[in-house]
Order: C-alpha cells, then structure tokens, then sequence
C-alpha cells in the first residue's frame, strides 16, 4: 500500500516508532495507543475501505435483526481486513462486525498489528455508530489519531461521521496498577 502525501488520489500516510517498541506495548498495550499518535488515513482511502465493508456486509448473518453490518479495517501494515456481524440466537453472544474484523486481524498478522483506520457501513441505511464495547477493542489496537468512520444521523438521513480515536472513545478503560 502507498505512503505517500496525500495528492493523486492516494492518502497520507505518517507513521513514528508505532511498531518499534513491542516489548514496551506488552508491558503496557492500552497506554501506548493514548501516546503515540502516528498514522492518518484519508478520503479516498476511507471510501476504498467503506467499499470493502460494504462487501463484508453482505455475508452478515443477522437472522434474528436484519440488521446487516460490515467494518473494514486498515492495518499499519497495509492490509485491509474486513468484518461482519454474526448474531445468535440467544442475542447476548452477538459479535458486532468491528470487533469480528478484529479478531480476524489478529489471527491473520499477529499480535502486534496497528489499526490505522476502522470504517463501518451498514446496508439498512440507518445510523450504526461503534457500540462501547467494540471502541474499547478498537482502542487496544488503534492511535490516539487512528480515524474510525461510521454511519451517524437519523435513519433515512444518514450522514457519515469520521473522529479520531480520541474523540469516539474519550475516557476509555486503562490499566493502572498501583505498585
Ligand atoms: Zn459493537
């Protein structure tokens, strides 16, 4: 994928010292994403990825809401991994598409994978912002910076929505342990 300033078509692409310290991230994984802000992703590589999850989408299994849901997901690797939310019919083990795109990233590149960016469309048209439980998953793995982009408004008006990780999760769960 292309680290490149943002003309052309293509999107920017920052990145520091993200990946270099893997034994400070396992010291301290969900304090690391609050400091070091390194990677943006933009428009059109947002788009790019809402087309990936609108493909992911279509394979939801929504028997029970017909809530049909997909989320891309843009490593700093420069892979895009996509999910889609898997219902059941007990309802409570419900996995929602984001944190299914994650998991399957994890599997695929490993424990140390960033995410630069998380994208989630859905095929109701209808608002379908992040749920809590899947912005603090998100967050274990994303910069303070790291976009997520999701459907917001009304349904029937949807309007889409981008905010640093920051602003969607701004008081997220951190382990600090005293000593
Ligand atoms: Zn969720």
């Amino acid at each position: 994928m292309a680290h490149s300033n943002g003309k052309n078509g293509s999107f920017v692409y920052r990145r520091g010292n993200a990946l270099a310290s893997s034994s400070a991230r396992r010291e301290s994984p969900s304090r690391k994403w609050m400091t070091e802000p390194k990677t943006i992703l933009q428009e059109p590589a947002l788009e790019e990825l809402r087309t990936a999850a609108k493909e992911a989408a279509l394979h939801s299994y929504s028997p029970y809401s017909g809530f049909r849901v997909g989320a891309a997901l843009s490593l700093t690797n420069g892979e895009v991994v996509t999910g889609t939310n898997v219902e059941n019919v007990s309802y409570g083990l419900t996995i929602c598409a984001e944190r299914s795109a994650l998991v399957r990233a994890v599997a695929q590149f490993g424990p140390e994978i960033r995410v630069a960016a998380a994208v989630v469309v859905n095929l109701n048209d209808a608002p379908s912002p992040p749920c809590g439980a899947c912005r603090q998953v998100l967050a274990e793995f994303m910069d303070a910076d790291g976009l997520v982009s999701f459907p917001g408004g009304a349904a029937g008006a949807v309007t889409t929505i981008t905010l640093p990780m920051r602003e969607v999760l701004p008081y997220g769960f951190d382990l600090q342990l005293k000593r």
